[in-house]
């Protein structure tokens, strides 16, 4: 991938995309693409990147946007996404739209000659039962979790669909699994987001209102693995940096998986994860586990061997990347006063 090589970013005003953005910005790229939907990220204003709206559910103006900007690379990380009640409450929109968008980017790719595809899926893509920590090798091997389901099962489309255009038509389309992530332009909605960001928003308020306690949902034994979304950008833009022989003989060597887990390879208990997202903010009260709340999984762990094969581990430690997010949550909450 040269500096100058026109890069599309599907999905570049979400949390994940503007993260690639900003990675390939920082390291020189300037002949960026990228596309939102609804809404428009003011940030990337600053950088040098073309940001159009497209409805990527549509066909035909999917179409139409690569035969006119035909890029070299894409990054598909336009998705629906949401917690479980997200997921829950819509799960036809969630199969429905991620298939769609999948579809409709990935066939545009292969029909305009792009160099190679990067697509973002998740770690919900593993059995419900698989053992810890989750190779990619585990993909297929059992029933999935059920709240999200129609999700996931729409992520594993995708990765068999770079599979098969590989296989069919000796394309180089990859991907990549991230674990929980976390960082700038998260969802800090105490009902609907992950525990990272409820938490940050939850020590927050309890320190600014002067509350002497936080209540954590659970027991706070589970264990779970966060990856900052800075580091998810830059092993991103890494795979799609690697030499096509690489990709050959790692990615795209069927049978053998076309995508790899991205994670830090450590986990934390949920308990952990407070007493250092209470230091971070300098909350001095009380943690109360409200054990009415589910626990969840006990356990989600990627094993990320192959990823450090390819030569890419995780940079940011957890106490860098909730201090960072807790910077970013201020400012923000300030400029929206
Ligand atoms: P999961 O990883 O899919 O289970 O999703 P979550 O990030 O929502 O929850 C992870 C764990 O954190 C679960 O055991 C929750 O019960 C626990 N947890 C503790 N406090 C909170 C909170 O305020 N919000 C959320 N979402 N989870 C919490």
């Amino acid at each position: 991938m040269n500096t100058s090589d026109k890069i599309f970013i599907a999905g570049a005003a979400g949390m994940v995309g503007s993260a690639i953005v900003r990675n390939l910005a920082a390291k020189g790229f300037s002949n960026l693409i990228g596309s939102y939907h609804s809404r428009r990220l003011d940030e990337l204003d600053a950088l040098p990147i073309k940001m159009v709206q497209i409805d990527l559910k549509n066909q035909d103006a999917v179409s139409r946007f690569f035969q006119t900007e035909k890029p070299a690379y894409v990054f598909l990380a336009a998705a629906r996404v949401g917690g479980i009640h997200a997921n829950n409450t819509y799960p036809a929109q969630f199969i429905h739209d991620n298939l769609v968008i999948q579809n409709n980017i990935i066939h545009s790719a292969y029909e305009n000659n792009v160099e190679r595809l990067l697509f973002l899926g998740s770690s919900c893509i593993y059995p419900k039962e698989a053992p810890q920590p989750m190779k990619e090798e585990y993909l297929l091997t059992g029933p999935l979790e059920a709240t999200n389901e129609p999700y996931a099962l729409a992520k594993i489309a995708g990765i068999k669909m770079c599979e098969s255009y590989n296989r069919q038509y000796g394309t180089r389309y990859v991907a990549v699994m991230p674990t929980n992530l976390y960082g700038t332009n998260d969802n800090f909605d105490l009902e609907n987001s992950h525990v990272l960001p409820a938490l940050i928003r939850k020590f927050h308020e309890a320190k600014v209102s002067g509350q002497k306690e936080v209540v954590v949902w659970g027991t706070g034994s589970p264990r779970r693995e966060f990856l900052h979304v800075d580091d998810m950008a830059d092993a991103s833009v890494y795979v799609m940096s690697l030499e096509d022989e690489v990709v050959e003989k790692h990615l795209t060597n069927y049978p053998s998986p076309c995508f790899v887990n991205v994670g830090t390879g450590t986990d934390l208990t949920i308990k952990e994860l407070a007493m250092i997202v209470k230091e971070a903010v300098g909350f001095d009260g009380d943690l109360v586990f409200d054990t009415t709340k589910p626990d969840g999984t006990l356990r989600k762990l990627l094993n990320v061997d192959r990823l450090s094969r390819l030569g890419w581990t995780a940079e940011i430690s957890i106490k860098q990347g909730i201090h960072a997010t807790y910077t970013w949550y201020r400012e923000q909450s300030i400029a929206s006063q």
